[in-house]
């Protein structure tokens, strides 16, 4: 390894969302003659969890890019009928009190759409070669030195490369192995997530509306939401998502509620009891419901590692899933990363063309394109936190709140419209100025000293001398 000449050689932890798309990236956005892409996934089998998952019109843009045209059908995800990407309700009353909208999405493919992870798993995995993906790989640590990478799994097998890209999700083991010290913390909310036959609610709740719901209340139990039909094949899935606050430290609800843990329906119909009518037959006609403690993680000053490790998704920035903003998230990470690939080795034919040094400046690029924008969301997400518990004397006062809070909400366009070839663009510029810069300094300092200059070096230090 050290100085390859002939393949550059990526493997990737994890084959979530993001380790997927950053396979398809890396060999269609990239496009390098010779790179060898090799994804190891702990699952034995390539399963998603039955949940909903949204991608605002970032993602779905970057889906077009990556060539993962299916997603973008009207058959295969779903976008409600007004085009409105997310109506709130009032919880009690079911009065519309805010809405987002779209700003700059012209094309209807692009508007806010909602996918089963599976199906969305599903159409990624068409454009990855199956026999890249290896299962049943459980990562127990990563190292990297000047020669390469190496991942060890829990079976005593390991694997080696050039480049290690940690698409191992918010508890990562890539991230654990270079920031061992690393911590996420409880939101102090679980959500509590279904997804079942559309035919247990159609038609059987009056006023059912057809787009995707968020009903809402102040602080606590916030979001039962997404009503909506979903995906492919035909449409036929309904979801429901529902949370509640939990006072329990990180360590006691690690050590008491699983990941996807299934969970008590009662629990959840109990919640939303005094919750307006529809609210209750949905949850009345929800069958069963699945536990997800919420976690979220401070921004990482630096994406890279040994100047040949990076994370992407979940693993590089822990939100938690705020603004339902994590999968389009990971789509536009691998779309920085396969433009910072392209740009550094795309146009490479020397030997020389993988050298440790352009690794690093791949990655490096990459980082500096993703990690303030990820930082500015993650910044929100720990001030929502550090918010909880709001104390309210009256109902009225606690509803005024509400109204408030949600008609003054901040507009999350940067997020959800993100423009990431710009911003990698401007990424690109940026490096390109420092670099101007520094090789004009190297080369100075590389000038045959004049007598001028001599001068010149010479008042300095005497001027250094006098202090
Ligand atoms: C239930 C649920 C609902 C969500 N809803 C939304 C939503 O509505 N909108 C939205 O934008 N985002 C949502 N998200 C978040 C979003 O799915 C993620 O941000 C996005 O998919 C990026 O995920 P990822 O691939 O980085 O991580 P993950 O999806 O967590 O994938 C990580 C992969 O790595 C594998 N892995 C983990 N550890 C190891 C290991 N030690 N060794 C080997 N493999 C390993 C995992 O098995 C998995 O396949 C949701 C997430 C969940 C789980």
């Amino acid at each position: 390894m050290g100085e390859r000449k002939d393949t550059l050689r990526v493997i990737i932890a994890g084959a979530g969302i993001a380790g997927l798309a950053t396979a398809i990236s890396l060999s269609r956005i990239a496009s390098i003659p010779n790179i060898d892409i090799q994804l190891y996934e702990q699952a034995p089998e390539l399963l998603e969890i039955g949940a909903s998952i949204a991608l605002s019109p970032n993602g779905m843009r970057t889906l077009e890019k990556l060539g993962v045209d299916k997603a973008l059908t009207e058959e295969f995800g779903f976008r409600g009928p007004s085009g409105i990407p997310q109506i709130f309700r009032h919880w009690k009353t079911d009065r519309v009190i805010s809405v987002d909208t779209h700003t700059n999405v012209p094309n209807p493919r692009h508007h806010t759409t909602r996918f089963h992870r599976g199906h969305l798993h599903a159409a990624l995995l068409e454009h990855v070669p199956r026999e890249s993906i290896h299962l049943g790989k459980k990562l127990t640590h990563a190292e990297a030195d000047k020669n390469g990478v190496t991942l060890h799994f829990e079976d005593g097998s390991s694997a080696q490369g050039d480049v290690l890209i940690g698409a191992d999700g918010i508890r990562s083991v890539v991230r654990k192995s270079f920031l061992p010290d690393y911590k996420l913390r409880f939101s102090g909310k679980v959500f509590m997530r279904s997804t079942f036959d559309a035919s247990l609610v159609e038609g059987k709740i009056p006023n059912l509306p057809s787009d995707s719901m968020h009903w809402t209340w102040y602080s606590t139990s916030t979001i039962p939401h997404i009503g909506g039909l979903l995906m492919n094949p035909g449409k036929d899935q309904y979801t429901t998502v529902g949370a509640y606050d939990d006072p329990r430290t990180e360590e006691e609800l690690e050590n008491s509620i699983a990941w996807d843990q299934s969970g008590n329906v009662e629990f959840l119909r109990e919640k939303y009891k005094n919750w307006n009518p529809t609210i209750r037959a949905l949850t009345e006609l929800t069958p069963h419901t699945n536990l997800y403690p919420n976690f979220a993680g401070d921004a990482l000053s630096t994406w890279v590692f040994d100047s040949r490790v990076t994370l992407i998704g979940d693993a590089a920035h822990a939100h938690g899933g705020a603004f339902a903003a994590g999968g389009s998230l990971a789509l536009d990470d691998t779309l920085a990363l396969g433009l910072a690939f392209r740009h550094v080795f795309g146009t490479q034919t020397s030997e020389q063309s993988f050298s440790n040094e352009k690794i690093k400046k791949a990655l490096g690029l990459y980082s500096n394109t993703r990690q303030p924008h990820t930082a500015r969301i993650l910044r929100i997400v720990h001030n929502q936190i550090d918010k909880r518990g709001a104390q309210f004397t009256s109902a009225e006062e606690e509803d005024e709140a509400l109204v408030a809070r949600m008609r003054s909400r901040p507009n999350t366009e940067w997020l959800s419209e993100h423009d990431v070839e710009a911003a990698f663009a401007a990424t690109l510029e940026q490096a390109e100025i420092i670099e101007a810069s520094d090789q004009a300094q190297a080369s100075k300092s590389t000038e045959p000293v004049s007598e001028s200059s001599s001068g010149a070096s010479t008042s300095i230090q005497l001027k250094g001398s006098k202090l």
